[in-house]
Formats: structure tokens, C-alpha cells, sequence
């Protein structure tokens, strides 16, 4: 059985203050421990959160890393700085870090196995194009990133790995994958960690969607035997929007 997780990806939103109080608001109303339940804030708030959630179940995560661990790197953030700032967690391989900051598999691969190495649990984002799935070329496309952002991860580190299913075109847009099509790219991703790894790490990891996932959508999403859970970008800023998405997914799997 697999624990259900939900995240909050903040972006480039939120000031320390805002951070620290959006932090707290949720830290106060989550009671549960069946669903794992993270944030990750900019990096500048990092430690802010890590202070405001002191004593819940909440896990703070990173919304990239470096694959250097120190150096001359300006601007980088090295998967050491966030363990030491208070993560358990990072998200590698957003879309936005794909489509603006020229991301690769192969980058993200490196930033996969540098962010595992220092202990830190990790996301891995994969999601096709509008045009690539109206091309036809979603499993080719998706089954893609899985295999070359996952070439040197061993069995065991595998185990460290969450996926985040996110088609591109549902990211802030609004538009959501109805549960089938969902359903659909989440069994492929299960299957092929079947064909990398084995049996019991496919039904292992957990692979959560994300895409303009709201109250309204969480239950029907979450009813879908493959999907593990939420990446939450737009309606995880505030409080309320937030933890109405945990609830309603409590009240699937109660
Ligand atoms: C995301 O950025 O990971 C995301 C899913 O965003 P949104 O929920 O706003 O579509």
C-alpha cells in the first residue's frame, strides 16, 4: 500500500513573511499521517517554512538543485545547502526548468543523482508537450524522460524516487487530464519502472499528478488506482485551497 502524497510547489511566490504565514496556516490544520504532505517555497523562505512547521508532519522541499555539490557555480543552490536548510526533499525536472532554463534529461539526470546522493527524497517531474500528445507522441515523449533521467539510478536509490506525472499543457492553464487520461500515462509510467527495475519497485514508487488540480478535480483524480497523490502549483498559495485538496483526497482513500 502506498502512502498518498501531496505537494505544494510555491514557484517564485511568496516573501519570507508571506512564506512563513501561509507555512503555519496549513502546518496548524494537517492532523493526518495518511497522506505524506510537503511544501516547497522559493528558496529564500526555505528556512522560514522549515521554522514555521517545526513539530508538524509537513516536509519542506527544494524546487531544484545543482548537481555540484560547491564551487564557483553563481547562482546555483547545491543539494547540500537544502538538506542543510532544513529539506527532505527536492523537485527535480519542473517544466518551467525544462522550458525556460533549458533543462535536459540528461541536466536533470545529474541533478537526480547529486540530489539522491546527499539523502534528499526526490520528485522527478516528466510531462509531454500539447503537441506531442496531439502528435501522438505522449508514451514516447514521457517514456523518454523516464529512462534517460533514470540511467545510473540503482534499485535502491530508486526507492528515494517520487515521479510527478505533469503534462505540460495542464500546468496553470486551468485545463486538467481527465482521470482516464491520467490513469492512462500513470500505469505506462508503473509499467515501465516495472521493465528498469522490478515488480515491487513499481509498486513501490509513487507517482503523483499535477496539472491545475484543484478542490473540484482532487477526488475524481485520486480514485485512479495509479495515481499516488498531487504536485500542486497555482492553489497550493493559499491556505485554504490547499488543505480542501488533502481533504477531499482523505475522503477517497478513508
Ligand atoms: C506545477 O507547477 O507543478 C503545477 C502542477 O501547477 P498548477 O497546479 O498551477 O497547474
Amino acid at each position: 500500500m502506498r502512502t498518498p502524497i501531496i505537494f505544494g510547489n510555491w514557484k517564485m511566490n511568496k516573501t519570507i513573511g508571506e512564506a512563513r504565514e501561509l507555512a503555519g496556516s496549513i502546518a496548524r490544520k494537517i492532523a493526518t499521517d495518511r497522506i505524506e504532505i510537503g511544501v516547497a517555497p522559493p528558496f529564500t523562505s526555505l528556512t522560514a517554512v522549515r521554522d514555521s512547521i517545526k513539530g508538524s508532519s509537513i516536509h519542506l522541499a527544494a524546487q531544484n538543485v545543482y548537481w555540484e555539490m560547491e564551487g564557483a557555480f553563481t547562482g546555483e543552490i547545491s543539494p547540500k545547502f537544502a538538506v542543510d536548510s532544513g529539506c527532505d526533499y527536492a523537485i527535480i525536472g519542473h517544466s518551467e526548468r525544462r522550458q525556460y532554463f533549458g533543462e535536459t534529461n540528461h541536466t536533470v539526470n545529474k541533478k537526480l543523482k547529486s540530489s539522491l546522493s546527499v539523502g534528499l527524497k526526490t520528485i522527478l517531474c516528466v510531462g509531454e508537450l500539447l503537441k506531442q500528445r496531439e502528435a501522438g507522441k505522449m508514451e514516447a515523449v514521457v517514456g523518454g524522460q523516464i529512462r534517460e533521467c533514470m540511467v545510473g539510478i540503482s534499485t535502491s536509490e530508486v526507492r528515494s524516487v517520487v515521479v510527478a506525472y505533469e503534462p505540460v499543457w495542464a500546468i496553470g492553464t486551468g485545463k486538467t487530464a481527465t482521470p482516464g487520461q491520467a490513469q492512462e500515462v500513470h500505469s505506462f509510467i508503473r509499467s515501465l519502472l516495472k521493465e528498469l527495475y522490478d515488480e515491487e519497485i513499481s509498486q513501490l514508487l509513487r507517482i503523483q499528478y499535477g496539472g491545475s488540480v484543484k478542490r473540484d478535480n482532487a477526488s475524481i483524480l485520486m480514485k485512479e488506482a495509479d495515481i499516488d497523490g498531487f504536485l500542486v502549483g497555482g492553489a497550493s498559495l493559499e491556505a485554504e485551497s490547499f488543505l480542501e485538496i488533502i481533504e477531499k483526497s482523505l475522503e477517497v482513500i478513508a
